[in-house]
């Protein structure tokens, strides 16, 4: 494993098929750490793990969290979030439990030591019919990723820090975590980045490195639009500053989606340079 600094910076990447590659591109950018997406259409198999645990191995990187996401989810609007993502959407709530379990079946293949994914908008109301089921899946889900020795964490933004901070103490896993998204809490309008992560902090061990702007106010139920790191809202030298007083010392991995196909790999080695001079 390669020697991490407090807050290493890494990247956020997707399981593509030819692993060793992927890897070799991402730590071209400059980082030597990261967190693995694995969408619903990545086959999840012995063979599949063996590929990612050959080539981490082969490259010396380390992968801090794995992330699930799910087939149908779609990211087009907020009641289209609140209809399609996690484990919300009660028609896919089963599927995407067993799926769930095949991802940290995978990570724990690898030797990682934590798991992640959106649960969706969790209601404001405790008595919604959605409210009690999510929290159960949770909780087994957290007991599932505890059976490897790993993390659950949930990531930041679809509902306000204060709210999700409710749900994680009522879901009272000891492995349970947050993987912090300053960039979510403004894209969908869940509140000031910085004063969510002050109230969240200690249950923070993994940090997102993104950036947006607010949702306009003149188009209800839309999103923000995410910025290339550092020209959005966030104000990140003050994000990474209430990191350092915080002491948080966990990874902070660039996640962009502001990029053609070509300037991909060169918004990200930007964005790991803007965040190892601030770090
Ligand atoms: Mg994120």
């Amino acid at each position: 494993m390669p020697t991490l600094k407090d807050r290493e910076v890494g990247i956020f990447f997707w399981a593509e098929p030819d692993a060793l590659a992927t890897i070799r591109t991402v730590k071209s950018c400059g980082v030597v750490s990261g967190q693995l997406g694995v969408d619903g259409s990545v086959v999840l198999n012995d063979e599949t793990a063996a590929a990612w645990k050959a080539a981490l191995a082969a490259e010396d990187f380390h992968l801090c969290t794995v992330f699930a996401a799910y087939e149908g989810e779609s990211y087009a609007d907020i009641p289209t979030v609140e209809r399609t993502v996690g484990f919300i959407p009660a028609a896919t709530r089963d599927a995407r439990e067993l799926r769930t379990r095949q991802v940290i079946d995978f990570a724990a293949a690898l030797g990682v030591k934590s798991f992640g994914c959106h649960v969706g908008c969790i209601p404001h109301d405790t008595a919604h019919p959605d409210y009690a089921p999510v929290l159960g899946l949770v909780r087994r889900i957290a007991d599932y990723a505890a059976s490897f020795g790993m993390t659950f964490c949930l990531e930041t933004g679809q509902e306000p820090a204060a709210q999700l901070l409710e749900f994680f103490q009522v879901a009272a896993r000891p492995n349970l975590r947050i993987n912090f998204d300053p960039a979510n809490m403004i894209l969908y309008g869940s509140g000031e980045p910085i004063a969510a992560f002050h109230l969240l902090a200690k249950h923070v061990v993994s940090v997102h490195g993104k950036d947006g702007d607010w949702p306009s106010s003149d188009q209800p139920g839309s999103l923000g639009t995410e910025r290339l790191l550092g020209e959005g809202s966030v104000n990140i030298p003050k994000f990474v500053a209430a990191l350092r007083e915080e002491g948080y010392v966990g990874p902070i991995c660039v996640e962009s989606g502001v990029h053609g196909e070509e300037q991909r790999w060169q918004v990200l080695s930007n964005a790991v340079a803007l965040l190892n001079s601030l770090r």
